[in-house]
């Protein structure tokens, strides 16, 4: 598929190679384009808008609901695209389109309450005086062009959590798929195009590092927003911010899950196996380690086992799957490494599952570890089936080895005791913490994001728009 610059798709002799990883066959290509393509298109983002802005924010609010349509027609073709290239099974690939025309409607109607503002007589207060014969107007204006860039796990709902509010709140868009998986981002982008002015997005593939390069440094954008891995992420956000950018960063995590000795077991088990095994494990909120009161380990392990032997491995195009591939062949080297290095540091294997041999799949694997291991599982975010189990002794060594990373996006903890709950809750560094449920869970409207390394901002629709719009004051003296 070629990428989107104002009315032109560009092609290149030089392309990257879009791959199935259910069976590692290249379905499609895209072109990398040059340097001066892509501040092309950062020009074009930036001279669209004024046609952006000449449309009212209630007829760009009808538009969003119109897209929303759209995507739900198209809905099919869009979930076996995104199943094709990233290996998600098909029944969760339906769920994500839905979910992504249901972030277009909230768009919709948040921007109302975004771009609202506020009047206040300035007689209110004393200082400075001569307040008697003002009045203050706040207002929020667009940003300008924002640029996005996404990764390869949920190419459509990350789509719409960035384009939907920039485009409602009046900002255009410059948005970098992840180079795995482009395909479907690029078809969003041709449907929100039917009922937006050509220029409000524009999609540039090519070589990551340059374009990262061009968004941070160009003058003509105005804010980053990026989801994918810390390293990355906050290499950008310190090269943006020096260059006067706003950031909105959603990076990674190594959730925790505790599960307290009067939890209920079935259901902290089945939330584990959710949490952890859930497309392999491709999920930044998915649950990377399972803390567990000693008194239950036996128990909670045994029954895990069990409920696990039921997760079938396989074609992510089967309705039966659970448990996909991994995204690539350097992701499934990844799982060796970090598998390795956990049975060096004293892991012990108590479950190896089967998968298929073609195709870039690494079996479900269950780990003891110690509190005290060196392990990289328990420190580093690992982005696949992998489930390291910590036994511990009190409440408090469990939120010690909970927060003993540098990450804080999600946490969960499991037992039947509310204000224990609260106060274990209250010690965790974590964006959100969960209680008696999955880690692997989002509101697309309330506020999303993590401490620490996993982010900075919070990304829900209405938090975002709030993001992407500067607050200006207007005050009038009679
Ligand atoms: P990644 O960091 O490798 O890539 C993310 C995006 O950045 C891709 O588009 C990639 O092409 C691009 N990129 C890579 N190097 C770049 C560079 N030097 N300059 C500019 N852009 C560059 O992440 P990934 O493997 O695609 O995704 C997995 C990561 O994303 C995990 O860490 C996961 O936790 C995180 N994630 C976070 C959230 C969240 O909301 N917090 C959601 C989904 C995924």
């Amino acid at each position: 598929m070629l990428p989107i610059i104002g009315s032109e798709r560009p092609d290149s002799e030089n392309k990257i190679a879009v791959r199935n990883p259910a069976t590692g066959e290249v379905i499609d290509y895209v072109p990398s384009l040059s340097r001066e393509e892509v501040r092309k298109a950062i020009e074009i983002a930036y001279d669209s808008f004024p046609k952006l802005n000449s449309i009212t924010p209630a007829k760009r609010s009808r538009a969003l609901m119109e897209v929303a349509s759209l995507i739900r027609e198209n809905s099919e073709e869009l979930a076996l695209t995104m199943t094709k290239e990233t290996g998600r099974p098909i029944k969760s690939s339906r769920a994500e389109i839905e979910r992504t025309a249901q972030i277009f409607e909230l768009a919709s109607s948040e921007v109302k309450r975004a771009l609202e503002g506020d009047f206040i007589p300035l007689d209110l207060y004393e200082y400075p005086a001569g307040n008697e014969k003002r009045i203050a107007m706040i207002k929020r204006e667009p940003i300008g062009v924002v640029a996005a860039i996404t990764p390869f796990n949920f190419p459509a709902a990350s789509f719409a959590h960035k384009v939907a509010p920039a485009l409602a709140v009046g900002n255009t868009v410059i948005f970098k798929p992840s180079s795995l998986t482009p395909l479907t981002q690029i078809k969003l982008a041709e449907i929100v195009l039917k009922k937006f002015p050509e220029g409000s997005i524009n999609v540039v593939t090519g070589n990551s590092e340059m374009i990262g390069e061009e968004f941070v440094s160009n003058d003509k954008v105005s804010l980053i927003t990026f989801t994918g891995s810390v390293s990355v992420g906050l290499d950008l956000a310190s090269k943006a911010v020096r260059n006067g950018k706003r950031v909105i960063m959603e990076l990674g995590g190594s959730d925790a899950m505790i599960v307290l000795e009067d939890a209920d077991l079935d259901k902290a088990v089945k939330a584990a196996l959710i949490g952890r095994f859930d497309y392999a494990g491709q999920f930044c909120n998915a649950t990377k380690r399972v803390i567990v009161r000693k008194e239950i380990e036996e128990e909670f392990t045994k029954k895990l086992k069990e409920e696990l032997r039921k997760f079938k491995a396989g074609d992510p195009m089967d309705e039966t799957v659970d448990i996909p591939p991994l995204i690539s062949e350097d992701a499934v080297k990844r799982m060796k490494d970090f598998l390795e290095d956990a049975i060096k540091n004293g892991g012990e294997k108590v479950f190896e599952g089967s998968v298929p041999n073609k195709g870039y799949y690494f079996p479900p694997v269950v780990l003891r570890l110690e509190p005290k291991s060196k392990a990289r599982v328990l420190r580093e975010e690992v982005f696949g089936p992998i489930l390291p189990i910590v036994p511990v002794n009190t409440d408090d060594e469990a939120v010690n080895v909970a927060n003993s990373t540098e990450y804080g996006l999600d946490a969960s903890i499991f037992t039947s005791n509310f204000s224990r709950a609260y106060e274990i809750a209250s010690k965790l560094k974590a964006g959100t913490v969960i209680i008696n449920d999955t880690t692997r869970l989002r509101w697309d409207n309330l506020p999303f994001g993590g401490v620490l390394k996993s982010g900075i901002g919070r990304e829900s629709v209405i938090n975002t728009m709030l993001e992407m719009t500067e607050t200006k004051l207007i005050v009038y003296s009679r």
